[in-house]
């Protein structure tokens, strides 16, 4: 696959450029290359389609429960995150922020958060005063986390950022530093971490159930139609989505492979497609496909489009058996199937567990100082790996890597 309409490696150079976001491609009319705008800014949004809002008041709470202002309140938040606080004892939702006046108020009255507990984006910064608030839950688009993040531990406040954690690596190593100067704790949302059949499948891999893996193939394809849901056009552009598909959804695909090798990559090629003509891929590539291999021999080959029929698939192949996960990181309806000295479908429970687990992780860190299965440096580590994909896409060869995921000139 070639990347045309735009220069990969002015997206590289975007990529390490922390003051200011270039918006240049030659594929974007009328934006000349060099062109560079400020960081891109929060804005309200509509209320997303088919949101169904609580009708009962949020539960009693326990008093060590902790509180969390929900930043951006958008699809994940509103479908699949704030339904599922009332699952984790110890969490509650305390505070609200949005650009959007009129959905800031329905959504706060649905979930009892009062008048002054709700927050535009220009007075984020006012949470500092806050002592209803203990942790920020960041899930805004992705270009906009970092910002929010630092903000965040200036206030005080612990964060809980979603995936990708940032946009380079970089803005990473800010946010990191930034929660140590405030001694707050920083946690990556990744929810697969929690989820049944991805904790098993790990201790599966752990005790080679399909013994030496050989070979891990991921695939995390969609087809996106920004037409039919106008809100989410951030996903393609590029200040707020990067490269698009592999921070958005091949990040799936590419933590599989580390979490079931159990490895970091030494080397990395890849390539990346971006159609010329097709409004959609103006500013972030159609598909990004890598392949990545580790110190024991396993190769990973991992594969992610916005322009693709859908799949959400992880493969494992070892010397005696496989590991087969069709759909293997979705909100529910997971199916696992290991192959090796018999055959076996894995029923594991309930796949929705995740959202309220993930809260449960971070609010015991929180209160207890327990390890936090998904740390800022987990974060860190994936997006240096996706640094490192675009890289070896764009000079069109292998990309070593240390231990952390660093790129070795
Ligand atoms: P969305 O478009 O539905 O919501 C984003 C919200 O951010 C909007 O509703 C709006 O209120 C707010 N916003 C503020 N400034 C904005 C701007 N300049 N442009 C657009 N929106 C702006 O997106 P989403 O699907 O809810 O994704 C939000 C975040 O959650 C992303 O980081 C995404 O990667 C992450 N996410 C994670 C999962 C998961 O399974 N962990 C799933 C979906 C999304």
């Amino acid at each position: 696959m070639n990347a045309i309409g735009m220069s990969r490696r002015r997206f590289i150079e975007l990529g390490r450029d922390t003051a200011a976001v270039t918006l240049a491609t030659a594929a974007v009319p009328g934006v000349a290359l060099g062109q560079t705008s400020g960081r891109p800014a929060a804005s309200g949004r509509p209320m997303p389609d088919d949101v169904s809002l609580p009708s009962m008041p949020q539960r009693s709470r326990r008093p060590d429960s902790v509180g969390y202002a929900i930043v951006g309140l958008g699809d994940y938040a509103l479908n699949q995150m704030m339904p599922r606080f009332s699952r984790s004892p110890r969490s509650h939702i305390a505070a609200l922020v949005s650009g959007n006046p009129e959905k800031l108020r329905r959504v706060g009255e649905a979930y009892g958060v009062p008048a002054d507990a709700r927050y535009s984006y220009e007075q984020f910064d006012r949470i500092a005063a806050d002592r209803r608030i203990d942790a920020v839950y960041i899930v805004l688009p992705s270009g906009l986390h970092a910002d929010y993040a630092v903000r965040a531990f200036a206030a005080g406040k612990h964060v809980l950022c979603e995936k990708p954690m940032a946009l380079t690596s970089a803005d990473c190593e800010r946010m990191i530093a930034a929660g140590h100067r405030a001694n707050r704790r920083l946690m990556i949302a990744y929810r697969v971490h929690f989820e049944p059949h991805n904790i098993e499948a790990m201790a599966l891999m752990r005790r080679q159930e399909a013994g030496k893996i050989r070979f891990v193939r991921t695939e995390q394809l969609s087809r996106t139609d920004p037409s039919s849901r106008p809100a989410e056009n951030w996903r393609i552009d590029r200040a707020l989505a990067g490269g698009g598909p592999l921070e958005d959804y091949g990040i799936y695909g590419l933590q599989a492979a580390l979490y079931l090798t159990n490895e970091m990559p030494e080397s990395i090629t890849a390539a990346t497609f971006q159609p010329a003509n097709d409004p959609r891929f103006a500013q972030v590539f159609a598909s990004v496909a890598s392949q990545l291999t580790f110190p024991s021999g396993a190769i990973a080959q991992l594969m992610t489009s916005y322009d693709s029929s859908g799949s959400n698939i992880v493969h494992v192949r070892g010397d005696t058996g496989a590991l087969i996960m069709d759909p293997a990181t979705g909100y529910e309806g997971h199916k696992v199937r290991l192959e090796g000295r018999e055959r076996r479908e894995l029923s594991l429970g309930d796949p929705t567990v995740q959202f309220a687990a993930q809260l449960d992780n971070f609010s015991a860190a929180i209160r207890d100082g327990v390890a936090i299965r998904t740390p800022g440096e987990m974060g860190l580590r994936d997006v240096r790996l996706i640094e490192a994909i675009y890289t070896a896409a764009d000079t069109g060869r292998a990309v070593r890597l240390s231990p952390d995921g660093k790129m070795r000139r």
